[in-house]
């Protein structure tokens, strides 16, 4: 008999499993540290607003099923984004937006086109669904190549992603770039905002056009990674066929009343949002007796060393600081290194421990 794994689809061969960097915890044991501060995976070192946490907490129903379409949800973000409310669906994290526009454009054989360097799971999602993630190479500071990517758009192309500000990079794109690229393609141009509220320029105000979409999150800004709420704006349109290939049920009710709740508490997250930019612009000028560091409109940086990105992220980990080592991104180098924006106290121990790798003649 054959082995049943032989029955599932071929082209799961080429998926990388998702490996998640190690924990807060893992890294204390593994090292016996007391102090240990995470600066990989681009969270809100605040924590969430104590409204939205409350709201959490208040809801126990859990043997109803949540409502399915959230009205009140997505007047909310309607307001905040000043879009209609009719435009806006939800997801289970943008990861499950993302998973959704992929089940709805992709036939086996079709392309999506990503600029690379950029998030990992737009490659993992393209291959799942039997297509081909077509890379084309960025510039200089990491900005899309637009006409090297309309240049490799052919009728196969169903998806084109614009992930602004890009991850891990940090840079934005311009609007003059973009606009030119959804007016002069048939396909779907995805825009991932995920950190936009980061940086001073964002691309909602082209969401008129008929195919594209604009994507956000309640996990970054918002400090609400771990409860999934992800939302995009689209064409009504589409928002019908998304609403076909949604699960019934993609959001819980405790979820979405604590997004409601962050975003009747805006005030808390701009705090956030200005205290992570004031302390990222100190630390990209700490940063550059150790690094070379790209100018960033997101809560992370991007930097390079001569050395290699493995060997000073195993360093500072025996340190007690985690950072993501970017080596194996699709497009980077492996002397890539991406390092999140944490409390003032927490870049302080970054810092001090990258003199020490100074000290000892690792950096
Ligand atoms: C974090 C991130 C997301 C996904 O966030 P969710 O937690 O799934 O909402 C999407 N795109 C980029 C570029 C990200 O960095």
């Amino acid at each position: 008999m054959d082995r049943i794994t032989e029955r599932i689809k071929d082209c799961l061969k080429d998926v990388p499993e998702y490996v998640a960097g190690k924990s807060i915890e893992e890294v204390k044991q593994k090292y016996r540290l007391n102090r240990v501060v995470k600066l990989a995976s681009n969270e809100n070192p605040y924590g969430a607003s104590k409204k939205a946490i409350k709201a959490f907490r208040e809801f126990g129903d859990f043997h109803i099923y949540p409502k399915t379409d959230f009205v009140e949800l997505r007047e909310k973000i309607a307001e905040y984004v000043e879009v209609n409310a009719d435009r806006i669906v939800l997801g289970a994290g943008m990861d499950g937006v993302l998973e959704n526009i992929f089940k709805m454009f992709l036939n086996a054989g079709d392309e999506v086109i990503i600029s690379i360097p950029s998030f990992p799971y737009y490659h993992t999602l393209t291959k799942i669904h039997c297509a081909k993630d077509v890379q084309v190479n960025r510039g200089e500071d990491f900005t899309m190549n637009v006409d090297a990517v309309l240049d490799k758009t052919n009728e196969k192309t169903k998806i084109i992603i614009v992930c602004s500000p890009n991850n891990p990079t940090g840079n934005v794109e311009s609007r003059e770039d973009i606009k030119r690229l959804i007016e002069e393609t048939d396909a779907l141009v995805f825009i991932d905002e995920a950190y936009v509220e980061f940086s001073d320029n964002d691309l909602m105000d082209l969401v008129d056009y008929e195919n594209i979409v604009v994507a956000r999150t309640f996990s970054k800004a918002f400090a609400l990674a771990n409860l999934r709420i992800g939302y995009a704006v689209m064409h009504e349109d589409l928002r019908k066929e998304y609403m076909k290939v949604s699960t019934p049920f993609p959001l819980s009710t405790s979820a979405v009343n604590a997004a409601i709740a962050a975003l009747d508490d805006l005030e808390y997250t701009k705090r956030c949002i200005k205290l992570i930019v004031e302390e990222r612009e100190r630390l990209m000028k700490e940063l550059s007796k150790f690094f070379k560091v790209y100018p960033s409109q997101a809560n992370f940086l991007f930097v390079k060393s001569g050395v290699k990105a493995k060997t000073i992220a195993e360093e500072l980990m025996k340190r007690g600081v985690i950072v993501r080592d970017c080596s194996n991104f699709i497009g980077c180098d492996e002397y890539s290194l991406r390092i999140s924006v944490g409390r003032k106290e927490d870049n302080d121990f970054l810092l001090e421990a990258l003199d020490d790798l100074k000290a000892e003649g690792i950096l």
